[in-house]
C-alpha cells in the first residue's frame, strides 16, 4: 500500500488530452498529490526520441519525453492501460502497451501504476480492478468509490466545458473562449494529443485564432452526433478515438458548417493513414468543403506549416467571394 500523500506523476501527452480531470480527480479523491509534466518542449521531443524505437509514431516519442520529465519530480507515474473506452471497439495498440513502454524506457523510472481500463469487461470487473487499484493508496472501499464518482463527474463537466467551445487545456484551466466573430470557421480534426498540444501542433489552433478564423474541433462536438456520423460508414471503425475524428468531420462537411477542414496526422500512425483515406473520399463526395492534411513529426518546421495554412485560408476565402 503507497502511503497517503504520494506523489503521482501524469505526463501530458496522449490520452492526458481526453482524461485528464478523471484522472487526476480520482487520484486526488484517493489521497494522492498529482504532479503533472512540463508543456511539451523541443528538449522533451529530443530526449524522447532518443530512447524511443525509431519507427514509432511521434506522439509516443513524445510521451516517452512527458515520462522522463517526471522521473525525479513523482514516487508513481500514472500509465494506465486504456484498452477500450465503449463496447465494441478498441482503442490503438499502441496504448495497450504504454506502461511496459514506461518500464522499460529508463531503469530508474519510479513505480508505474497501471490500472487496467476496458469497457468490454463486466461491471463487476470494473469494479473489481477499480478496488484493486485503489487499495494501492487505501483500504476503504467506500473511499474509493467516492473518490470515482468524483472523478466521473469531473470529466462530464470538463466534457460540457469542450461542447460549449473551450479546448481540453482551456477547459482544464478554467478559461472561457468565446467563439470568434469570423468570415471564416475552420473545422480541425485529429488525435487530440496532434492538435491542442501547443508544440506539436505548432500552436495552429491559436494561430487560427489569431488571424481571426473561428476555430471548432472534434471534441466540441457532442458524442452521440459523433456516433451518429461515423454509423454512415459501411462498416464500424474499430477503434474509438478515430471514429470520433471520422464523425466530426463527416459531421462538418454533410452540414456545410465550416468552411473547410484541417485534418492533421502524425508520419508513422495506422490508423491515421486510414482516416486520412475515409475523409477525402467523403471531401470528394462533398465538394462544398475542402479538405487540408497536415503530416507532423519530429522535423515539422513552423515556417512550412504557416505558409500552407496561409494558402489555405486564401484559397477558402477566395471560394467565399467569388
Ligand atoms: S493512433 Fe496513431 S498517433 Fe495515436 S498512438 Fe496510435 S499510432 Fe500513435
Amino acid at each position: 500500500v503507497l502511503i497517503l500523500g504520494t506523489t503521482v506523476g501524469i505526463p501530458q501527452a496522449l490520452l492526458y488530452y481526453k482524461y485528464f480531470p478523471l484522472w487526476e480527480t480520482f487520484l486526488k479523491g484517493l489521497g494522492a498529490e498529482v504532479v503533472v509534466s512540463h508543456s511539451t518542449t523541443k528538449r522533451m521531443v529530443n530526449t524522447g526520441t532518443a530512447v524511443a524505437e525509431n519507427e514509432l509514431c511521434l506522439p509516443v516519442k513524445v510521451f516517452y519525453g512527458h515520462l522522463l520529465d517526471l522521473k525525479d519530480k513523482a514516487d508513481a507515474l500514472f500509465v494506465p492501460r486504456v484498452i477500450s473506452v465503449e463496447k465494441h471497439s478498441y482503442t490503438c495498440p499502441k496504448f495497450l502497451g504504454l506502461p511496459d513502454l514506461a518500464r522499460a524506457s529508463d531503469s530508474e523510472m519510479p513505480a508505474i501504476l497501471d490500472p487496467v481500463f476496458n469497457s468490454r469487461q463486466s461491471i463487476r470487473s470494473f469494479y473489481s480492478s477499480l478496488f484493486e487499484f485503489g487499495s494501492s493508496f487505501t483500504n476503504k472501499k467506500s473511499v474509493i468509490l467516492k473518490a470515482w464518482f468524483h472523478a466521473v463527474n469531473a470529466q462530464t463537466a470538463f466534457q460540457k466545458r469542450m461542447e460549449l467551445g473551450a479546448t481540453p487545456l482551456e477547459a482544464i484551466e478554467g478559461i472561457n473562449t468565446p467563439p470568434i466573430k469570423s468570415d471564416l470557421t475552420i473545422g480541425i480534426a485529429g488525435h487530440p494529443y496532434n492538435i491542442y498540444d501547443p508544440y506539436i501542433s505548432l500552436n495552429l489552433i491559436n494561430k487560427l485564432r489569431h488571424w481571426g478564423v473561428n476555430v471548432v474541433t472534434t471534441e466540441m462536438i457532442p458524442p452521440h452526433t459523433l456516433e451518429r456520423e461515423a454509423e454512415r460508414l459501411p462498416k464500424r471503425l474499430f477503434w474509438s478515438f478515430e471514429k470520433d475524428v471520422v464523425g466530426s468531420a463527416f459531421h462538418w462537411m454533410r452540414k456545410g458548417s465550416v468552411d473547410g477542414v484541417v485534418y492533421v496526422l502524425s508520419f508513422a500512425c495506422g490508423p491515421d493513414s486510414l482516416i486520412q483515406v475515409l475523409l477525402e473520399s467523403e471531401a470528394k463526395k462533398c465538394k462544398d468543403v475542402p479538405l487540408m492534411a497536415l503530416v507532423i513529426d519530429e522535423h515539422s518546421g513552423e515556417a512550412g506549416m504557416i505558409t500552407r495554412i496561409e494558402a489555405f485560408i486564401d484559397m477558402l476565402r477566395w471560394r467565399k467571394q467569388s
